[in-house]
Parts: structure tokens; sequence; C-alpha cells
């Protein structure tokens, strides 16, 4: 049981500084582009998920002292 916890530890520590080394993820909205196109894909909006900027900031960042 005591191997499980520290397993468990360490996966969240590998998990919390990747989270420092890469902060951002695609957009799951728009696959980080930013955008939104329109069917016809000459036009096209910033995407509402993640306002333009194509990333989303992963939970992990968020949690471990992110803003
Ligand atoms: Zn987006």
């Amino acid at each position: 049981m005591t191997q499980l916890i520290v397993v468990g530890l360490l996966v969240l520590a590998c998990y919390a500084i990747q989270c420092l080394i890469w902060p951002f993820a695609s957009c799951r909205g728009c696959g980080g582009s930013g955008k939104h196109r329109s069917p016809s894909g000459r036009t096209f909006r910033n995407c509402s998920r993640c306002s333009g900027s194509g990333r989303h900031l992963r939970l992990g960042r968020r949690l471990f002292g992110g803003h």
C-alpha cells in the first residue's frame, strides 16, 4: 500500500513538473489555430473557447500556481 502511494506521488510530481515546463496545450475547440473557420474556409472568427489565443492552460498548471 505504501508503494502505491509513493508511485502515485511520483506520477503527480512528474505531471506537476511537465505542467511547469509546458503549461499550455492546444485548444480543443480550434486545435491550436485560434480560429474558428466558416464552412467555406475563407473567413473565420476568433475561437470562442480560447478567444483567439489557440492555447489552453493545462489543468495542472492552474492547480500548481498558474494563473
Ligand atoms: Zn480555440
